[in-house]
């Protein structure tokens, strides 16, 4: 079968809740990605930040095989020999006190929810029912129902009403914006760092440390969402650490399964952590021995790997280099480490650029019609980052 006949049967098949860039991935490694007619890509996309190991790490797929000859599954209702050491790996890795394994990053941040729900009532005396949780403008938290009541995305909340209700919508980048909508009920802000699907919006210098000086001082818990800019993506572990603003609830997922299995989980200090009792929450495959022996390779290749300080360094390179292209169109290049976005004129189509840069040999996606987000897996080397500045200055200087 050729790409064509892949792309035809999504469409009569699947679903359209997604419009893709017409290209079919039949094989990948590291930070390229194969078509069926053996065509070559960079991925700049890395499944939104899912594989900043790189796809198939071989440290992660040795870790998936060894475990696939053991035990996969037990289901939280029985102890197993793996969830107990990826639980200590992440709360190390994070520095903090406990861990609640999920799945998906939507669950993640459905758990922080109602930790900060629960919290509120119970160590901090909000009447059940009257809890709210302040948000920020332009957030993307995932697709259930509480994480598009926080939306303000039209696409993500056409006619899915009724919303869940508690949730207080601030602009983002301001934190007396907070401080103003702060009542005797909010029980927590929830913040990503750096707002990665609103395309790579990175907030003014001091704001992360102003949020969580602020929910210190008011008395409610900072939840940070570092689902796609956390596990070194930005230049460092995660996001919140180049202000010190250490969140109190922290939403991870995406790299956590080293781009093999959905892995998600939040971290907190026991205080928060222990508003959960046995049968307050729960997953049948959050925490399972496959996804921990999984997690536990994803982080340790993240730290023998250096990969926030890889980030860093290539990020710096990317963003030098594309300042140099002189595109007419393009307005700004703005991120942090490996997280980076090009921000073409209002009204541009940035999905014909992208069509171009695949021809080229380069996978991007563009995000609310006009920006690119270019996010390479960590581990692209020097070389290899060189070669796709090359791709995308060749590419820009063609768009009139
Ligand atoms: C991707 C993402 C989510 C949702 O994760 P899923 O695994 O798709 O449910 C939540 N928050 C942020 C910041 C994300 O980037």
């Amino acid at each position: 079968m050729t790409s064509r006949d892949y792309i035809e049967l999504d469409e009569k098949y699947g679903a359209h809740n997604y419009h893709p860039l017409p290209v079919v991935i039949s094989w990948a490694e590291g930070c390229k990605v194969r078509d069926p007619e053996g065509k070559s890509y960079y991925d700049f996309l890395s499944a939104y930040s899912a594989v900043n190991q790189g796809h198939r790490h071989p440290k992660i797929i040795a870790a998936a095989r060894e475990q696939l000859e053991t035990c996969t599954l037990t289901s939280r209702a029985f102890h197993n020999d793996r969830t107990g050491p990826f639980l200590q790996k992440l709360c190390e890795f994070t520095g903090f006190d406990m861990a609640l394994p999920m799945n998906t990053g939507a669950e993640a941040v459905e758990t922080a929810l109602k930790a900060a729900r629960r919290w509120g009532v119970e160590r901090k005396g909000v009447e059940n029912g009257k809890q709210e949780i302040i948000c920020a403008e332009g957030n993307f938290h995932g697709r259930t129902l509480a994480a598009i009541s926080m939306s303000i995305d039209q696409d993500s909340l056409i006619n899915y009403g009724p919303y869940a209700p508690g949730f207080v919508k601030v602009p983002f980048g301001n934190a007396a914006a907070i401080e103003s909508r702060i009542t005797p009920n909010t029980v927590a802000v929830i913040i990503e760092p750096i707002q990665g699907e609103a395309g790579v919006v990175v907030p003014p210098d001091g704001y992360l440390k102003a949020v969580r000086e602020l929910c210190t001082r008011k008395g409610v818990l900072f939840i940070a969402d570092e689902i796609q800019t956390g596990f070194c993506r930005t230049g460092r572990r995660f996001a919140w650490q180049r202000e010190e603003a250490r969140p109190d609830i922290m939403c991870l997922g995406k790299a956590l399964g080293g781009g093999i299995l959905p892995v998600s989980a939040i971290v907190a200090d026991r205080e928060v952590m222990e508003v959960f009792t046995p049968g307050t929450h729960g997953s049948t495959f959050g925490g399972n021995p496959l996804a921990a022996a999984v997690g536990i390779a994803s982080l340790q290749v993240l730290e023998e790997e250096g990969l926030d300080e890889r980030a860093e360094t290539l990020g710096n390179i990317f963003r030098a280099g594309l300042s140099k292209v002189g595109c007419p169109k393009v307005r700004t290049v703005r991120g942090r480490g490996l997280l980076n976005a090009v921000v073409f004129d209002e009204g541009f189509e940035a999905w014909n650029v992208c069509l171009a840069l695949r021809d080229e040999g380069l996978l991007a996606k563009q995000t609310h019609g006009n920006i690119i987000r270019f996010a390479p897996p960590l581990v692209i080397s020097e070389r290899e980052m060189e070669e796709a500045l090359e791709i995308i200055s060749r590419t820009f200087r063609k768009i009139r």
